[in-house]
């Protein structure tokens, strides 16, 4: 009888200490809402007043998650479907137009503790796309599906799924009518195209939404998702839902989570490489996401940013653009969002 009384206390004292042991333990989230040409000048008080607002309330659903001792994995659905469920974003409701009026959604999660991921590309009528992602991640043998399968998947699965008509909005409409003008008046052949969706302005498709977690397990989380870019066509998939190129995680190195001009993000490896930087040659996040934003993508003409957060819970935030919208806040302190680069 004694024997098992000291067993019990025994586990009860081993518990215990886990538990204080994780309590002490570092937690973070850092999000963002997208990079682009945003200047002081190009919003409203109160736009700007709405934009801190949510990327508060997105960073305060997450960070709830984290504080309750949750999945860094829960903490990062949790933000992005608060964002995804508001137009001022693009992903989910406020997701940009194609070129033929329609939305096409893509979004992608990765597990930093197992490096398990899933990833969405050109869904239509998936209200929260993250969600689904992370079904594809923990309910499937595959990484990425795409179009009509993903969405055969989304049916057998308990997924919000809605008429594609829910994601139109009068502002992004007008940003698609301002750019089919502009690629109508100089497409005269589809090879001009390039050199046209090259030069429309990076307004956009401003947007895109992003998370990247530490829980008070250790575990690392990163995930993203978007609307894409205005204006797309030929069922064009931007890095967004890439694992490595828009979205990385492993404990070993970091959390990434991008936004920018996705073609140059896949043919940079970008997320992956700055954890790859991280993990091989030991440098810091903050350095190593510095680096390659400013002195790889800069140079050839990729513009855009990341959210980057270590095992250890330090975030940095770089980004190559006007503005990014973005937050963080990390355990025991205040919830911090930024706009403009001077912040
Ligand atoms: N990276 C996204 C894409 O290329 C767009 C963005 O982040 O602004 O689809």
């Amino acid at each position: 009888m004694n024997k098992i009384l000291c067993l019990i206390a025994g586990l009860l004292l081993i518990s215990f200490h886990t538990l204080a042991a994780e309590d002490q333990l570092p937690f973070a989230i850092a999000i963002h809402g997208g990079a682009g040409t945003i200047e002081k000048s190009s919003l409203t008080p109160e736009q700007e007043t709405a934009y801190r607002d949510k990327l508060e309330e997105a960073l305060n659903a997450g960070y709830a998650v984290l504080d309750e001792g949750g999945d860094s994995l829960d903490a990062v659905v949790a933000a992005i479907n608060v964002m995804e469920n508001s137009p001022l974003f693009n992903a989910g409701k406020g997701a940009v137009y194609t070129y033929d009026g329609t939305h096409e959604l893509d979004a992608s999660i990765m597990d930093g503790r197992t490096r398990e991921a899933g990833a969405v590309a050109g869904v239509k009528r998936i209200a929260n796309p993250i969600n689904l992602a992370r079904m594809v991640m923990e309910d499937s043998p595959f990484v990425m599906l795409s179009g009509a399968g993903a969405e055969e998947f989304a049916k057998s699965r308990s997924v919000r799924m809605v008429d594609n008509k829910t994601f139109d909005t009068e502002r992004r409409r007008k940003q698609l009518d301002k750019a089919r003008e502009k690629l109508d008046r100089e497409n005269k052949q589809d090879n001009d195209y390039k050199a046209s969706v090259e030069a429309l302005p990076i307004s956009s498709r401003v947007g895109t939404v992003g998370a990247v977690a530490l829980d008070r397990h250790g575990n690392l989380a990163a995930g993203t998702s978007t609307g894409g870019m205005t204006a797309k066509r030929y069922g064009r998939i931007g890095d967004s839902p890439v694992i490595g190129a828009g979205t990385f995680a492993d404990n070993r190195s970091c959390a990434v989570s991008a936004t920018g001009h996705g073609e140059y993000f896949i043919r940079y490896n970008v997320a992956a490489d700055i954890c790859a930087r991280v993990q091989y040659q030991g440098q810091p996040a903050a350095a190593a996401a510095e680096e390659v934003i400013h002195k790889v993508l800069l140079p050839v003409g990729g513009t855009g940013g990341v959210i980057v957060l270590d095992a250890d819970g330090n975030i940095a935030m770089p980004f190559n653009t006007e503005g990014m919208y973005r937050g963080s806040r990390s355990s025991g302190g205040a919830a911090n969002t930024a706009i403009f680069k001077d912040e």
